[in-house]
């Protein structure tokens, strides 16, 4: 009885020392993926507004027509803020 209930603590341990190991170890860096509001998705750039919205290349161009009357600036549809497409 005594022998079972040490393996079953070991069996713990080693259960909590795995844990957090791996939490130790994201798998993404973190900062290498940005969230787009837009489609919610994770990609790795987005053009991002100083409100902090987010969109992806995907979404900006699907969305194009409404946010960008001539290719250099896009307005933020949160706060309505013009920005630049080349200071990124
Ligand atoms: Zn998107
Ligand atoms: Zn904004």
């Amino acid at each position: 009885m005594k022998i079972f209930i040490e393996a079953a603590v070991l069996t713990a341990e080693s259960r909590t020392v795995t844990t957090a190991y791996r939490k130790k170890r994201p798998k993404r860096k973190p900062g290498s993926l940005q969230h787009c509001h837009c489609c919610g998705g994770q990609v790795p750039f987005c053009w991002t507004c100083r409100c902090s919205f987010a969109i992806c290349q995907a979404c900006m161009e699907e969305n194009f027509w409404g946010m960008s009357c001539n290719g250099i600036i896009w307005q933020c549809p949160d706060c309505g803020q013009w920005n630049g497409f080349g200071n990124q």
